[in-house]
């Protein structure tokens, strides 16, 4: 999944990618580490970011070469808002499939994004007509709950002439109208970076996680502007410390083996973060203020505090956090320090 930039033509209060940095992942370079994920048998790509449109050739470029490999296509994760006039909607979404793409555009609608509902109408009946299926567009919201946070969705289901609908089959919300069918996919909103300030207490919500070894989020390489590879879109992922290689220094396979030597992401991908949060607990029952169900939340929390073992603290609210924790070791860290692992 990549990122080619992190610039973005909003600035939601949610986000947790830095949206500040100007890099630029190089075309040249990313099409490289395509061809060895091949080589190692990845067959799929998506596309996050930022707001993947601002760098169209960049999306073009890797479409083009993974179309080329026979890969299949995840979502192109956009906010749907980024056009400045219908013809240039209309040019760049006729380009991405003139290139090959055969996924899904996946459309965050939710109280923290652009909310102008004309012009993501526009964004779905350009990509319903440009792409010539029902289910082109997917939608994504984050809320605390799943049934919390849909006011956004009537007001598109209504600029469409559409439903929301609950589907019992999938388990999800649906909006549907005569010639789309849009899924509607829930993000655990949790408050960490820009979010912090969004409230404190709920993300503590008094229920443990079922752990799943990071398959939801997890188990993707994630490669950052700056060529930095994650093992997960997760929201922590931003944090140093889970930085498993660069895609300018090593190669893909270097990046997996150095991700199964990491201390902490071999760990939570071979025995799950519960074993961590087991560990912490053992050593420390107040370490951890309260069970909470989102994965992520607890995974940024303790790396933030520095409460995994072999692993520094640190980051938070992208890497400006300023305070003083003790890690593991007892030893006070600054949280802002930024880490290598
Ligand atoms: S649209 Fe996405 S990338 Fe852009 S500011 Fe909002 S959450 Fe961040
Ligand atoms: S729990 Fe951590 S490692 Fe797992 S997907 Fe979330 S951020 Fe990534």
């Amino acid at each position: 999944m990549f990122s080619g930039t992190y610039q973005c033509n909003l600035s939601c209060p949610h986000c947790c990618v830095p949206i500040e940095w100007p890099d630029r992942l190089p075309i040249a370079a990313a099409l490289r580490f395509v061809d060895q994920a091949h080589a190692l048998g990845i067959r799929k790509v998506g596309f996050t970011g930022g707001e993947p449109f601002l760098y169209l050739e960049f999306l073009l470029a890797i479409i083009k070469r993974t179309a080329q490999l026979g890969w299949r296509f995840d979502k192109i994760q956009t906010n749907g808002v980024w056009y400045e006039s219908p013809a240039h909607l209309n040019a760049a979404l006729e380009a991405v499939r003139s290139a090959g793409f055969s996924g899904k555009l996946g459309l965050s609608v939710d109280k923290f994004h652009g909310l102008d509902m004309d012009a993501l109408a526009l964004f779905c009946r350009t990509a319903r007509r440009i792409f010539n299926r029902d289910e082109i567009v997917s939608l994504n919201y984050a809320s605390k709950r799943p049934d919390q946070g849909l006011e956004p969705m009537h007001r598109l289901a209504h600029a469409l002439g559409a439903v929301v609908q609950w589907s019992d089959w999938l388990k999800r919300y649906l909006v549907v109208s005569d010639d789309m069918t849009m899924t509607c996919q829930w993000n655990h909103l949790a408050p960490v970076e820009r979010a912090e300030s969004l409230g404190t207490g709920w993300e503590w919500d008094g229920a443990w996680f079922q752990e799943d070894y990071c398959e939801g989020p997890g188990q993707a390489l994630v490669v950052t502007p700056k060529g930095e590879v994650k093992p997960c879109c997760g929201f922590a992922s931003d944090l140093d410390q889970l930085t498993i290689g660069n895609l300018h220094t090593d190669s893909a396979e270097q990046i997996v083996q150095q991700a199964r030597e990491h201390p902490y992401v071999g760990r939570v991908f071979r025995e799950g973060l519960t074993a961590i949060k087991e560990d912490i607990l053992a050593r420390d029952p107040s370490a951890i203020p309260g069970a909470t169900s989102n994965q992520c939340f607890l995974c940024w929390y303790v790396l933030t505090r520095g409460l995994a073992q072999g692993m520094p603290g640190g980051g938070g609210q992208v890497g400006r956090w300023t305070d003083w924790l003790p890690n593991v070791n007892g030893e006070r860290i600054p949280l802002g320090f930024k880490a290598r692992t």
